[in-house]
């Protein structure tokens, strides 16, 4: 009898099967080479028969080149970091297909000669805020604060409350991150009272800023007390502000969140803030201020090093001109509109009910509002089972069950989570 490890085709032929060239046109070919490895190595170890080698080949093949899938977040945090912050707009997705091959980012067409990098963009973010004499726009948010101390703080003092003293997540902390630049940081106040008195006494001829950072994943109750953008203003050193979130003006749902118009106004000489928080749109560091200064943190050397690229700037652009995205309609969805749903999905599902819940801005901001909604409860088990279904679904456990909470689903996805949900329990 011949040895079956002896019929395992060869990789060659395996290439020439139509289903597998067809995905080596499209996942590349060291991809697909992997793939019909690994099947080639189960025939040789008798866990398949040779024959079966295309077809698990195959089954195995992923359905995009790059390994990122999407997944349907049904945790109820708005904005959550782990699953990419922001989902993008329709406007905003189109923005980015468009300008992935070559574009005009850097050109004007009319002279044939290189233009301002981005002025689409920078032009939509001036326009969305007035308030700003200058805008700039960097990789994130830390990004910003990076420039802005390497730019007007390296071997002088920032000064900044012990209130404000923030870790941002996965470890890494904005007083670090500025110290980084070989700027001191210069604390002032204690965790829960900062006076105006305390800045003030602090101030001195090292001072290159104060710098508010606003609390945007936890807050301080009790006995408390912060100094106002205004108030700061006043004090006679130049005044930055993160206001994280990046709200542009203030947000009707979110009255306690800041936003850029109003710190400008307030007397913020400069404001930093992400692009894929509240405003909804790709992960970017806004920049918005004086001309001078912006000037200044647009010409600094490392400016080059935190520059974003094209797909970003189309992205933010479209975020900004085009329709509600995503994180808008998500706080603004109603409670009886997300009710009807919940009970639509339910009804047709025998082990699920629905159920009000209350869903979460998430690390983007307003830690301290609770948006109510309503979900689809199932069994605990089912969270673990859609999370790795096709598409995955991520929900939340609570009280001992797996809640999945529409306020963060767009409408459009619910025949998908239905799906998904059977899918689990054929
Ligand atoms: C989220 C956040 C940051 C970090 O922003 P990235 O865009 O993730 O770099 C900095 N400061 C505040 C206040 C934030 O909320």
């Amino acid at each position: 009898m011949i040895d079956p490890r002896r019929r395992v085709p060869r990789t060659d032929t395996l290439l020439a099967d139509p289903r597998l060239a067809e995905a080596e046109r499209i996942l590349g070919r060291t991809l697909v080479k992997s793939v019909i490895a690994d099947a080639q190595q189960r025939a040789r170890a008798g866990d398949i028969a040779p024959e079966q080698v295309a077809d698990h080949a195959v089954a195995a093949l992923p359905s995009a080149a790059a390994s990122l899938r999407p997944v349907i977040n049904a945790t109820g945090v708005v904005v959550h970091t782990n699953l990419g912050r922001a989902p993008l707009s329709q406007p905003a997705v189109d923005a980015v297909v468009r300008a992935s091959g070559a574009t005009d980012v850097e050109f004007d067409l009319a002279t044939g000669r290189r233009a301002r990098r981005g002025r689409g963009a920078l032009a939509a973010l001036a326009q969305a805020v007035p308030a700003a004499g200058g805008v700039h726009v960097v990789n994130n948010n830390a990004a910003a604060l990076l420039l802005t101390a390497m730019t007007l703080a390296t071997g002088r003092e920032i000064v900044v409350s012990r209130g404000e003293l923030i870790e941002i997540g996965d470890g890494f902390r904005i007083p670090e991150l500025l110290e980084s630049t070989g700027a001191r940081i210069r604390e002032v106040g204690t965790t829960n009272r900062t006076h105006l008195r305390d800045y003030a006494d602090a101030i001195g001829p090292d001072t290159a800023f104060v710098l508010k950072v606003h609390p945007s994943n936890y807050y301080v109750t009790g006995f408390t007390k912060a100094v106002s953008i205004a108030e700061l203003a006043r004090l006679d050193v130049p005044l930055v502000v993160d206001i994280g979130s990046g709200l542009l003006t203030p947000h009707p749902v979110l009255p306690d969140e800041p936003d850029a118009t109003t710190a400008l106004r307030d007397g913020a000489d400069l404001v930093t803030a992400s692009g894929d928080k509240l405003l909804g749109g790709p992960q970017a560091g806004l920049l918005l201020g004086s001309a001078e200064l912006i000037e200044r943190l647009r010409r600094h050397p490392a400016a080059r090093a935190l520059r974003v690229d094209k797909l970003t700037l189309a992205a933010l652009e479209a975020t900004l001109v085009g329709a509600p995205t995503p994180v808008d309609r998500a706080l603004a969805a109603d409670v009886a509109g997300l009710r009807e749903r919940a009970q639509r999905i339910a009804a047709q599902l025998p082990e699920a009910q629905a159920v009000d819940c209350v869903a979460a801005v998430g690390g983007g901001g307003a830690p301290e509002v609770a948006l109510p909604s309503a979900g689809v409860g199932l069994p605990e088990p089912f969270a673990q089972a859609l999370r790795s279904g096709t598409p995955p679904v991520v929900g939340r456990v609570e009280a001992g069950r797996c809640l999945l909470d529409l306020r963060t689903v767009g409408p459009d996805d619910d025949a998908v989570l239905l799906e998904a949900v059977r899918a689990c329990t054929s």
